[in-house]
């Protein structure tokens, strides 16, 4: 579950947000595509304005196998054209696109056009998209928000020359009623909620899922990655903004707004108590406790391990502690999102993994820890600290007086990081630990970049249930039993 309580504000455009918010009615016809020609089998109701010749070819087309040919121009107006019926509305805004092409050699300016009779009767022109094409590419002409001329009627679309005279192509041509749809409405159920973070944030997961791009695409950039996420759950954080818009759809009763104790995550510095905000209610009473925690991730060119770990621990209903490398992130994002859903602890393991970072000056520490701490919330649109776990476990008086986070270190070391260590190695020590009493408390040092390590957990997470063990996160542990933590110092055990 997505902890909203623990979400805070973070600097953000309040104009913008506002401009997204005031939206009017929904159209029933929002998002319809009402032209689509693609000429895969004929000239899909396009035809000649005059004597020159249009025809569907077979041959270089933009899209598919077909698209239509203009040639024997005498006049800069010579072009394919469709007549637009009454689904365009006159004041109503309309995307436009098409594909064009043309092998005169030089660089042609180019439009997509209406003629329309505007209220008088008179026949007008207008331009829709205009583009400069460079001999034999493909270049789209495209208007995402074209208003329809007022009084328009008799309405015709045309593709044109502005001066050149030579022969072209077309295809793809289109037009679409633009959804109108909130931008935050992700999965256009026509209120933004929470339902609209988890859908995005499962289609981010598993590119699948009831989301439209046109309304989850915050940032407008095209595609859909961690940062819309970020700007949509932002949305939740600002709920005086949604109260003084028009949109009524846009409410808070789905999601309180954090209180002030909950919203602000505080200022920490070296020595302070750690801002404990683990919620242990889903662990029952009187329950041995284990903090399994992970180093090295996000795994890198599409292995499956960090998966395969949250997989096995998300199917025992358990949690762990994953620490970040930070140079590791960039595109591996969604494996620390799905973390997150999970209800896993993100945490911090340094940019770039220093062999000598308890040598380093205090602004060097201090930056290795800022950048991922940067990173993270960016990701997960929050603003917190994150527990760190040092490189090697090398401590200095330095980053043990410069560091605002405790450090979990390593109360069992499962060495899973040594040549030809085996899965069944580990999971023989985590079970002796066990049967021996030595387990409960314990901070457990694993990496989650190796199969040996995956395939232990795997069998442990059953086998640890079954033997009265809950594997909780390091924060978890120390909640659920009672213990604070404290920034700068290191953590073996809560005991
Ligand atoms: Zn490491």
């Amino acid at each position: 579950m997505l902890n909203m309580n623990r979400v805070i504000a973070r600097t953000l455009s309040i104009s913008m947000l506002l401009m997204t918010l005031t939206s009017t009615a929904i159209p029933a016809s929002a998002g319809s595509t009402l032209l689509d020609a693609t000429f895969e089998n004929g000239t899909d109701g396009f035809s000649a304005r005059a004597t020159e010749s249009v025809e569907r070819v077979s041959t270089g087309a933009y899209e598919g196998s077909g698209c239509l040919l203009i040639s024997n121009r005498r006049n800069e107006w010579n072009g394919p054209v469709t007549p637009l019926g009454s689904d365009w509305a006159a004041g109503e805004t309309y995307s436009f696109s098409c594909a064009v092409r043309q092998e005169s050699g030089s660089d042609v300016a180019m439009q997509l056009s209406l003629q329309y009779d505007d209220a008088s009767g008179k026949t007008t022109y207008a331009q829709i998209a205009t583009g400069t094409v460079s001999s034999g590419e493909w270049t789209v002409l495209s208007e995402p928000a074209y208003i329809f001329p007022e009084n328009s009627g008799n309405c015709y679309l045309y593709v044109e020359t502005a001066s050149d005279l030579c022969d072209f192509y077309v295809d793809s041509v289109q037009s679409e009623k633009p959804s109108v749809y909130q931008r935050g409405d992700a999965n256009h159920d026509e209120k933004i909620d929470k339902q609209d973070v988890a859908d995005l944030l499962n289609w981010l997961l598993t590119k699948e899922g009831n989301v439209s791009l046109d309304t989850a695409d915050m940032d407008k950039n095209g595609e859909l990655t961690a940062a819309d996420l970020s700007l949509l759950r932002q949305l939740f954080i600002y709920p005086e903004l949604t109260a003084t818009t028009t949109v009524t759809t846009v409410t808070t009763t789905t999601t309180a707004a954090p209180t002030p104790s909950e919203a602000e995550w505080p200022e920490l510095h070296p020595g302070d108590k750690w801002f404990n905000t683990a919620d242990v209610s889903w662990i029952p009473a009187g329950k041995k406790t284990v903090a399994l925690s992970f180093d090295d991730g996000p795994c890198q060119n599409g292995a499956r391990e960090g998966y395969r770990i949250q997989e096995a621990l998300n199917k025992q209903g358990f949690h762990a502690t994953f620490f970040y490398w930070g140079e590791r992130i960039p595109g591996n994002e969604a494996e620390i999102l799905a973390a997150e859903k999970g209800g896993h602890e993100v945490a911090n393991h340094t940019w770039n993994h220093p062999d000598n970072y308890h040598m380093m000056d205090a602004s060097s520490v201090l930056s290795q820890y800022t950048r991922v701490k940067d990173k993270l919330n960016d990701i997960l649109g929050v603003k917190r600290d994150y527990l760190v776990r040092l490189p090697y476990l090398n401590n200095s008086t330095t980053i043990s007086s410069t560091l605002p986070v405790p450090f979990p270190n390593c109360g069992i070391n499962t060495a899973d990081y040594e040549p030809g260590h085996t899965a069944n190695q580990t999971i023989s020590q985590i079970q002796q630990a066990a049967q021996n009493g030595s387990l409960n408390g314990k901070v457990v040092l694993m990496h989650e970049v190796y199969d040996s390590t995956a395939t232990a957990v795997e069998q442990l997470c059953p086998w640890l249930e079954q033997n009265g063990y809950v594997v909780c996160t390091v924060s978890e542990m120390f909640k659920y039993n009672g213990k604070d933590m404290y920034a700068g110092r290191t953590y073996d055990s809560c005991f």
